[in-house]
C-alpha cells in the first residue's frame, strides 16, 4: 500500500514474474565442462600474483589444478583451508580489483582466468553434498566470546572451534551472517545462501550462536572478559552518516543499508515500496547496490550522484558498468545541496563540485532532479566502541587484531586497517583466531 506521507513510493511496480527474473543469480554457476574449460586457461604460475592479490592468500593455482584433474572436493578443501567463507567470497569478491585483476591472462589478454566462478564451482560442489571438510582438535577447555556473527566473527569462531576451543557468538540481530545476510545485493546471494553457509560452517561443532544479544545493551565487555578466556569483537559498522543538508529529514530520504536490509529479508518483493524517481547519494558498493536494486524493483529513473570523479569512486569500474547496464545514470562531481518537497521528497538540488588544492568545493552552479526517494549511501560508522582505544573512527588494532585491552581482539569493518570487504573481514577473523590460540596455549 502506498504511504500517504510518501505518495511517490509505491509497491508492485513490476509483476512477481518480472521480479523473480530480475533478482535471479547475477552469474549462473559453471557446469562441470565449463569449469574444466575455464580451469584449463590457468598457466599455474610459480609465485602466482593472484595469490598475493587475494586477502585470504588462497593457493589459487593449486585449487584450479585440482579442478582440472576432476577433484573439485580437493579444490574446495584448498580454498576452505584459508577462507572458510570461500562460498560467499566467490559470489561477492570484487575479483576485478583482487585476484583476477592480478591474473597474468588479464595483463596479457584483458581476459583473466575466472577465479571467482571456479571458486564457486568447487565450494558449491562440497556444500551441496552437505560435507564439512574439517574436524575439531582435542578440546583445550578454553572458552572464547565472539561479538558479531558477520564474516569476521564467523571466520574467527570457526578457526577457534577447529583448534579445540569452545566459542559463543553473540549477535544483536535475529539472524547470523552480518551483512552477508542483511547487506549483500540479493542477486549476489540467492536461495538463502548466507543462512545455509552459516549452518554449514557450524557443522564443525563447538560454536553456540546467541542472537538478539547486543554489546552495550545486553552484554558488557567487562563481564565477557570475566566469563571467557578471550574476546573477539566483530561488530561491523552499524551507524550511518547523515546527508547534512536541508530536507535531510523529509519523507522518502532513507538510509541505503536499511533499504537493502528490508529488501534482503522481504518474503515478497512485489510488496516492497520503491520510488518512481530514485536518487542515490554516494560512490561505493552500497550506492551501486541500492541503485541497481531500486531499478530491478521497477523504479523508472535511478541516478547515482557522486561528489568526485569516476576514478575516485570506491565502487569498481565493473560495479559502475553493472549499474549503467541496468539503466542507472551515473552523475559525477555533484553533491547534495537540499531535498525539496512538502513533507515528502519531490526534488533534489545538486551542486556541481570542483577540486582546488586537493579540496572539494561547490561551484555554485546547481541542477535539480525529480526525486521521490533519496538514499544516503555515504559511509557507515562504528556504533559500539566498548571503551577501547579508537583510531580513524574505528577500534584501534595492531598486528593480528590486538586491541588496547589485553585478551580482547577486534577485526573486520569495525577495526582499523584493511578494506571494508567480506574477504578482508574473513582474513582478519582467521588471523585473530590464530593469535588468540597462540596466547591461550602459551605459544
Ligand atoms: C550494502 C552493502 C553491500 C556490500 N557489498 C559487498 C560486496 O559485494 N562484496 C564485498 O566484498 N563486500 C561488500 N560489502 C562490505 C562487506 O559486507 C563488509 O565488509 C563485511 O560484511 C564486514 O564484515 P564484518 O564481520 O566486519 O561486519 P558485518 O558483516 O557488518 O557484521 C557485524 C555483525 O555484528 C553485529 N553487531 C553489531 N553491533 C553489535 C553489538 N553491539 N552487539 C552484538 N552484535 C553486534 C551485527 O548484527 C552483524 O551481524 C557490502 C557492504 C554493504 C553495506
Ligand atoms: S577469496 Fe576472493 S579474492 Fe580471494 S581468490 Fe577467492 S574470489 Fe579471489
Amino acid at each position: 500500500m502506498t504511504n500517504p506521507l510518501t505518495p511517490g513510493i509505491a509497491p508492485g511496480r513490476l509483476s512477481a514474474e518480472a521480479l523473480a527474473e530480475n533478482f535471479a543469480d547475477l552469474h549462473a554457476p559453471l557446469e562441470p565442462h565449463e569449469a574444466a574449460v575455464a580451469a584449463d586457461r590457468c598457466y599455474f604460475c610459480h609465485d602466482a600474483p593472484c595469490v598475493t592479490a587475494c586477502p585470504t592468500d588462497i593457493d589459487i593455482p593449486l585449487f584450479i589444478r585440482q579442478i582440472s584433474t576432476g577433484t573439485p572436493e580437493a579444490a574446495a578443501r584448498t580454498i576452505f583451508d584459508m577462507n572458510i567463507l570461500g562460498g560467499m567470497c566467490a559470489r561477492v569478491c570484487p575479483t576485478e580489483d583482487l585476484c583476477e585483476q592480478a591474473c597474468v591472462r588479464e595483463t596479457a589478454e584483458g581476459k583473466p582466468v575466472e577465479i571467482g566462478r571456479l571458486q564457486r564451482y568447487a565450494t558449491d560442489t562440497v556444500m551441496a553434498k552437505g560435507d564439512h571438510p574439517f574436524t575439531r582438535a582435542k578440546a583445550t577447555g578454553k572458552r572464547v566470546a565472539v561479538v558479531g556473527a558477520g564474516p569476521a566473527g564467523l571466520a574467527c569462531a570457526h578457526r577457534l572451534a577447529m583448534l579445540g576451543h569452545d566459542v559463543t557468538i553473540y549477535d544483536a540481530m535475529p539472524k547470523a551472517g552480518g551483512l552477508n545476510e542483511y547487506g549483500i545485493a540479493a542477486y549476489k546471494s540467492t536461495e538463502d545462501f548466507a543462512a545455509r553457509e552459516v549452518d554449514w560452517l557450524c557443522q564443525i561443532g563447538g560454536i553456540a550462536i546467541e542472537n538478539g544479544k547486543a554489546l552495550g545493551r545486553d552484554l558488557e565487555l567487562d563481564a565477557l572478559c570475566n566469563e571467557f578466556d578471550a574476546v573477539f569483537l566483530a561488530v561491523g559498522l552499524g551507524g550511518v552518516n547523515a546527508l547534512g543538508v536541508a530536507g535531510d529529514d523529509v519523507g522518502g530520504v532513507e538510509d541505503a543499508v536499511a533499504f537493502i536490509k528490508e529488501l534482503r529479508q522481504s518474503p515478497d518483493l512485489a510488496a516492497l515500496p520503491v520510488g518512481r524517481n530514485v536518487v542515490v547519494i554516494g560512490g561505493g558498493m552500497t550506492a551501486v547496490d541500492a541503485a541497481v536494486q531500486s531499478k530491478l524493483l521497477g523504479a523508472e529513473q535511478v541516478t547515482i550522484a557522486y561528489r568526485r570523479d569516476r576514478k575516485a569512486m570506491s565502487a569498481s569500474r565493473y560495479e559502475q558498468d553493472l549499474a549503467a547496464s541496468h539503466g542507472v545514470k551515473l552523475m559525477f562531481n555533484v553533491m547534495p545541496k537540499a531535498v525539496q518537497g512538502n513533507g515528502s521528497a519531490a526534488e533534489i538540488e545538486l551542486e556541481y563540485t570542483t577540486t582546488e588544492d586537493g579540496k572539494l568545493k561547490g561551484t555554485g552552479e546547481t541542477v535539480r532532479l525529480p526525486a521521490d526517494q533519496v538514499f544516503r549511501a555515504i559511509g557507515q560508522t562504528l556504533n559500539t566502541d566498548a571503551g577501547l582505544e579508537i583510531k580513524d573512527r574505528k577500534i584501534a588494532v595492531t598486528g593480528p587484531g590486538r586491541t588496547s585491552r589485553d585478551m580482547v581482539w577486534a577485526g573486520g569493518d569495525c577495526a582499523t586497517g584493511g578494506d571494508d570487504l567480506t574477504v578482508t573481514a574473513v582474513a582478519e577473523g582467521r588471523d585473530a583466531a590464530m593469535d588468540i590460540h597462540a596466547r591461550l596455549t602459551g605459544g
